[in-house]
């Protein structure tokens, strides 16, 4: 049997990967710190915020209440060490390999849920969009990088979705919702994002996200999308703050 072995990205030690494993499963990390990443649970399917009084629906008070643009909200992890870290990386240090392990998490926790057809695939994902002047900065946008690992059409990716990154984009440059109050948030967003026409074909997308943070960009952006005439519209990150 062939295995092979590679170094923990977390611990440094040595891991050993047999053959027979699904590739999503070969991760660089060690089965020891796979069980100690800080995994997402008791939140809201809608929000992803942790909640003690979910409905039948997985679905919490604010949500039922003031439910967002966006229909169901998918993220693996909370947005703590060592995946913080990760994502970090991912943004700042252009680590590619980074959103390769960082795909194979999301699949290790969801691939299996849409295997069994408990949600519906996504038609298409669109990255979220960086501003033409932060993208000049950084160089490249950490959501494409992500997403382009779901359009892999290896058979080594059992989760195919395709990617198009020119559907949607900013039409202004916004600062980090986090440094602000709520009212200057909401100015801050407001007309921040523009659709292609072209995005109506579609009845079901997913915006893919580094990390969701107040959750407002997010939802700004699906709002202009099922205005758009989107029915769907899901929200993937890999960890929610
Ligand atoms: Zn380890
Ligand atoms: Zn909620």
């Amino acid at each position: 049997m062939k295995i092979f072995r590679q170094d923990c990205l977390t611990c440094y030690q040595k891991i050993t990967h047999q053959n027979d494993k699904l590739s999503y499963e070969k991760l660089e990390i060690c089965p020891e710190c796979l069980l100690h990443l800080p995994w997402a649970k008791n939140n809201c399917y809608r929000c992803g915020l942790v909640t003690l009084a979910l409905d039948d629906f997985r679905t919490c008070e604010q949500c039922r209440e003031n439910p967002p643009y966006f229909d169901r909200l998918f993220a693996p992890f909370f947005y703590q060490m060592p995946i913080a870290e990760m994502i970090m990386q991912l943004k700042f240090g252009r680590c590619v390999i980074l959103a390769k392990t960082l795909h194979k998490l999301f699949l290790n926790r969801f691939a299996a849920d849409f295997k069994a057809a408990q949600h519906n695939v996504p038609q298409m994902i669109i990255p979220m969009p960086l501003h033409k002047k932060r993208m000049r900065q950084r160089g490249y946008n950490q959501s494409y990088a992500l997403a382009r690992c779901f359009a892999d059409k290896s058979r080594l990716n059992p989760l195919f979705v395709p990617v198009h990154d020119r559907l949607a984009w900013r039409t202004k440059p916004t600062i980090a919702q986090s440094s602000l109050d709520k009212q200057d948030r909401q100015k801050n967003i407001k007309d921040a994002f523009a659709v292609s026409p072209q995005i109506a074909q579609y009845q079901h997308v997913a915006i893919l996200d580094d990390v969701v943070t107040t959750g407002a960009t997010a939802n700004a952006l699906a709002k202009v999308i099922k205005v758009a005439g989107v029915d769907q519209v899901d929200l993937w990150c890999i960890a929610r703050a």
